[in-house]
């Protein structure tokens, strides 16, 4: 099938959720995907944020079929290696003590506010189950996670959404402390809000949630699924703001490309969830461990992060001297740049792809979540695509 076939049938057969470009994409590698006439796109989304090694990584692509070849799943009854062996990775680099496995973002969210429900009742009484979380954040597209996400565009049409949740504006230390009272069990925060347009949460208001969290005993949750695994420049963003928290969820790149989740819980949470208290058909999948076996075996290392960080620096410098862009935000490879108010975002990114770039939007701004893997020479050709586009 051509480009246009597959169009025609995805509009014809697929859910109308996704506002897709007029682009489809049969194969990949490294930073460089192609469309089945053979145009090739540079790619500064890694399919937002998940294929963290690039398309088709040629070891990641080896570990995933020999995994598949032996063993493509089994239930949750029974052990199997490479699901110990990611849980033993994260758990010995991090300093967390216990692992749960799902299959998306808004599954490993779903967990993280079990267990703060869960502590918050066991610890401090039945009517401790509020959650805290900011103001244009984004946490997943189940019930609940919309519920968690501070944005009023997502609290719409699917009534009744689940209660208990309460919002507070990123940095306002005094509204935070007004919100926590003996009805509050938990502090769920992104470090940067990804979705919300690549916007850092201000670190001492950080440090102070996790002084609030210590003092009063509540859970503190940090999402990862975006800034995680490497993505920012160390394997997890928390780590920049000085800050430990109790449960922290990942997603997105974990697999390299594979559908994974994981909540991680420290020693004051990792007993909370019991027997027959939490589980998922598909988590700890093996194919997906294979893969993100292989993804953190190269993420977490000093020399690949170096190179994040560098790459990061360069593609700032290079988005910074564009005359068009007004601001860029962020940390490591997970960046957004502001644009003049007559350029809409989403025009932009249209533009882009048409010349061969892929590029994402978040709000207002241009948003690059491009491989942790990509070379100078793909940034490079990218950065004059952007440029011609923003010329106009
Ligand atoms: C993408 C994302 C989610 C949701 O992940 P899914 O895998 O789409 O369910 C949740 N939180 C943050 C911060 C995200 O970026």
């Amino acid at each position: 099938m051509n480009s246009i076939d597959i169009q025609n049938k995805d509009g014809k057969y697929i859910a109308n959720t996704y506002k897709r470009f007029p682009v489809t994409l049969t194969e990949g590698c490294g930073a460089i995907a192609k469309d089945p006439e053979g145009k090739e796109y540079i790619d500064f989304t890694s399919g937002i944020g998940v294929n963290c090694l690039g398309y088709a990584d040629k070891g990641w692509a080896d570990a995933v079929s020999e995994q598949a070849h032996k063993l493509q799943h089994t239930s949750n009854l029974y052990s199997t290696q490479p699901d110990v062996e990611v849980a033993e990775k994260l758990c010995e680099y991090t300093g967390f003590s216990k692992v749960f496995f799902g299959n998306s973002g808004a599954e490993a969210n779903e967990g993280a506010v079990k267990v703060a429900r869960k502590y918050g009742m066991e610890k401090h009484g039945s009517q401790c189950n509020t959650i805290i979380s900011l103001n244009n954040s984004f946490h997943g597209r189940t019930i609940t996670t919309l519920s968690a996400t501070g944005q009023d565009v997502f609290h719409q049409f699917f009534f009744p959404f689940t209660e208990g949740f309460r919002f507070v504006d990123a940095g306002d230390i005094e509204g935070l402390k007004k919100a926590v009272d003996d009805t509050v069990c938990g502090i769920m925060i992104e470090l940067i809000q990804g979705e919300g347009g690549v916007v850092p949460v201000d670190s001492e208001f950080v440090k102070e949630i996790a002084h609030i969290c210590e003092e009063k005993d509540l859970v503190f949750v940090v999402d990862e699924i975006q800034t995680g695994v490497s993505r920012t420049g160390t394997f997890f963003c928390y780590e920049q703001f000085g800050v430990h928290p109790d449960v922290v969820t990942m997603a997105k790149g974990i697999g390299g490309g594979l559908p994974m989740g994981a909540v991680l819980m420290n020693e004051k949470t990792s007993g909370v969830l019991g027997f027959g208290q939490h589980g998922s058909t598909f988590g700890g999948n093996p194919v997906a461990c294979a893969g993100a076996k292989y993804v953190l075996d190269h993420v977490m290392d000093e020399t690949f992060l170096k190179a994040v960080n560098e790459k990061s620096a360069y593609m700032i410098e290079k988005l910074n001297a564009m005359p068009q862009i007004k601001s860029v935000t962020g940390l490591g490879l997970m960046l957004g740049a502001e644009l003049p108010e007559d350029m809409t975002a989403g025009e932009v990114a249209a533009k882009c792809a048409e010349k061969g770039l892929l590029v994402l939007t978040a709000k207002t701004k241009l948003r690059f979540l491009p491989p942790l893997t990509i070379g100078k020479e793909e940034i490079d050709r990218g950065m004059v695509i952007l440029a011609e586009v923003l010329r106009g």
